[in-house]
């Protein structure tokens, strides 16, 4: 590897002497330290508002000062409801009252730290006390109640059991509420993380018979306090009624483990499951509606607690007003030795590495800025709190976003805006795959190769010389820089080899993790390298490090996937409607298994996608032009450029992300101002890209979908007259320009 090909953005002589450093950098990053610091962030439950929370803030924010940043605590006061009331019995056909805990493991030393942690529950919950017969609705996902009413099963008035998995669990009692349920239980079925795929825990690392998977339900309008929409939650700020709030949910909602569920789902009669339906649990799996009777009752306090993010600073010496900003949360629900601890301590790793660095005398050009964010499980409400306090300025100074959360083992999956597809494909090239010795691209890319869905992918990814970078809708931290504030993000980890899973359950603990996960912190530290050579590379680049010809591509992308979407869409419901006509419906229904015909659809009109090409064409040709220059900078052997003119370049290139913005937002959720990356309403965590016309689509509302080709239209064309200057500005540093 080495120097002898510029890193993206470099001139060649700070490219070699970047290269020197970020070998010293990745050699001094030690697993054992990342072992530690584990050990010392999990050691006790640290949920939003409990005493360990608070003791591991002070405790990150002793280490960051100790290492040289220029460190503080910024405390918000947000909204977070905890337990008081939580029932689940049934009262037919037989009586059985749901444990609701989370049994205590002899050779787990910390599960058993009961006092300190939390019951499980779904924090957002509404409060309710209702009694109704049980309806089984697999995943909870809209086209699962589509099934149930061909089923002729209404949950109307009845408490629905979905299990975990699909779709985000907030979505479940969401669109459980909007088909009349009054009560909504959400179980982790043996066969999503349990049994199914191998020894449960203790023996193995899979969730065992009583292991409960807590988790926020807030409702999807936007992240963060649900009292502070849009400001930060700051002691003087304007908070709406709690009655107000449109974020807590509409029904009461419960998390419960197998072995709570099971008699549960035993007790349900009615029609067998669809195929599809069906889990791993020893039962035939039915629908119901009922026998099964069931009370539920939960209700929660509902108090104002203080975050601490802790947000430590490291000061650049060329341009200390460009902010290149890394972040991992802190709090987790119990222990949470992998979510999040994992990444918080592979990344407090980096930051003492780059300390010690800095006391050698390595000094970032751009200013780098590490926050450990409190209150993310609950509703990323650290990160989205800081981000709408700091917009301002944060939209004024920042360059790129760096995430990570939990880490495991396996490959690199990188998730971002393709801005810096290039740049951290460059970046994976750079770090050693600690079993294989490949270098975690290779091995990224290889296996992209093995996992194509056909001879085509296959032949399109042997062509690229990059990781193809996937959309991130919300999730995790990055969800306000990229969502709200218009921001360069990535996210990191390593995933797909560990062996178990214990997510928001006491289980996701020290000696858990150590024993089923990264258990020698291998992966720990290449993600320590992975994260940490990218923010050096960032802050240290002469040009911000971006390259928008894969991001075109992206984007050109999603714009086919609309036309697909609708093409499909219309041949789909023209089939139905013409199969209803003829019959098939009425021949194909078994009287004994009665399915009844789904209902006529209008077939969708065509829709003038046309202005989003006019102007996903321009931006191809603007990125092309500015990749032009990139290479032709290279073919001049990257030489250093006049400081006034790279500034000049770098104030453009600052700007074009924020392009993707529109301040009114997504029609019916305004929080999301990105008209390219956001989170689907009805999905959750994975991208729903041009969600402002895709959303209507899917529901099936053509016109206004359509409506908002225009103005999406319009912002790509903003940010490709943003990336024409930031080229011809180039050009002209270069001293070949126009
Ligand atoms: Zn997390």
């Amino acid at each position: 590897m080495g120097a002898a090909e510029p890193f993206l953005g470099y001139s060649t002589s700070n490219s070699a002497t970047e290269d020197g450093w970020e070998k010293q950098f990745r050699d001094a990053i030690s697993p054992d330290a990342i072992r530690e610091n584990m050990r010392r962030l999990s050691a006790r439950p640290h949920h939003v508002g409990s005493p360990y929370d608070q003791d591991n803030a002070e405790w990150l924010l002793a280490q960051f000062k100790s290492w040289g940043y220029d460190a503080k605590i910024e405390t918000f006061d947000v909204l977070f409801p905890t337990p008081k009331v939580r029932v689940l019995e049934m009262l037919q056909p037989t009586v059985f009252h749901a444990t609701l805990k989370e049994p205590v493991v002899a050779s787990d030393p910390t599960s058993g730290q009961t006092e300190e942690q939390l019951p499980t529950y779904n924090a957002y919950s509404a409060d309710g006390d209702v009694t109704a017969p049980l309806v089984y609705v697999n995943y909870g996902s809209r086209e699962d109640y589509e099934e149930l009413d061909r089923l002729g099963i209404s949950v109307k008035g009845a408490i629905v059991i979905a299990r975990y998995g699909q779709s985000w669990r907030g979505i479940k009692p969401k669109v459980a509420a909007e088909h009349g349920a009054i009560g909504c239980i959400i179980y982790s079925d043996p066969s999503g993380d349990g049994y199914l795929k191998g020894d449960s825990y203790p023996a193995g690392g899979w969730r065992p018979g009583g292991g409960v998977q807590r988790g926020s339900v807030m409702d999807t309008d936007y992240p963060g306090d649900p009292l502070t929409p849009g400001v930060g939650a700051t002691p003087g700020a304007k908070r709406l009624a709690l009655k107000d709030a449109k974020t807590i949910t509409k029904i009461p909602v419960l998390p419960i483990s197998y072995t709570d569920a099971l008699p549960l789902l035993s007790a349900l009669t009615g029609p067998v499951a669809p195929e599809a339906w069906r889990g791993a649990l020893p039962i035939t799996y039915h629908v119901g509606p009922g026998p099964a009777k069931v009370h539920l009752a939960v209700a929660s306090n509902w108090d104002i607690k203080p975050i601490y993010d802790v947000i430590a600073t490291l000061k650049g010496a060329v341009a200390a007003d460009q902010w290149v900003i890394r972040g991992n949360h802190h709090d987790a629900w119990v222990n949470g030795a992998e979510d999040p601890i994992s990444g918080q301590a592979a990344m407090l790793e980096e930051a003492r590495v780059m300390g010690q660095l800095h006391r050698r005398g390595w000094v970032p050009a751009r200013t780098i800025i590490y926050c450990a964010w409190d209150g993310e499980e609950p509703g990323l409400l650290g990160s989205v709190e800081w981000v709408e306090t700091h917009l301002a300025e944060l939209q004024k100074h920042a360059i790129a976003y760096v995430n990570s959360d939990g880490n495991d083992r396996g490959y690199l999956a990188a998730g971002g805006t393709q801005d810096l597809q290039n740049f951290v494909s460059g970046v994976a090239r750079e770090v050693q795959d600690p079993e294989t010795k490949l270098s975690v691209f290779a091995r990224s890319h290889l296996v992209a190769i093995a996992r194509a869905k056909d001879a085509d992918e296959r032949a399109d990814l042997r062509k690229r010389s990059d990781l193809s970078l996937e959309a991130l809708g919300d999730g995790s931290d990055f969800t306000a820089f990229q969502d709200y504030a218009g921001i360069s993000t990535l996210d990191l980890s390593f995933a797909d080899e560990e062996d178990g899973d214990q997510y928001h359950s006491i289980y996701d603990d020290f000696y858990w993790y150590t024993h089923f996960v990264d258990t020698d912190f291998a992966y720990g530290r290449a993600l320590s390298q992975t994260a940490g050579t990218a923010i050096m590379r960032l802050a240290d680049a002469d040009l911000m490090p971006v390259d928008y010809a894969p991001q075109a591509e992206a984007i050109a992308k999603y714009e086919s996937e609309l036309e697909k979407l609708l093409k499909d869409k219309q041949d789909e419901f023209t089939e139905r409607n013409l199969e209803l006509k003829e019959g098939v419906f009425v021949a194909t229904n078994d009287p004994r298994r009665p399915l009844l015909p789904p209902p006529a659809e209008i077939v969708p009109p065509y829709i003038n996608f046309a202005p989003m090409k006019n102007a996903i064409d321009l931006l191809s040709k603007s990125s092309e032009r500015f990749s032009a220059a990139l290479a032709g900078y290279k073919a001049k052997g990257s030489p250093a450029l006049p400081a006034a003119s790279l500034a000049t370049v770098n104030a453009d290139l600052l700007k074009v992300s924020r392009l993707f913005l529109n301040q009114r937002g997504l029609p019916e959720r305004p929080w999301f101002k990105n008209q390219i990356y956001a989170p689907g309403a009805y999905t959750g965590y994975g991208a729903k890209p041009i969600a402002a016309v895709r959303e209507y689509m899917d529901q099936k509302k053509w016109h206004e979908a359509e409506g908002q080709v225009p103005q999406v239209s319009q912002v790509i064309e903003a940010a490709a007259a943003g990336i024409d200057k930031a080229a011809a500005d180039f050009e002209r540093a270069m001293g070949n320009g126009s």
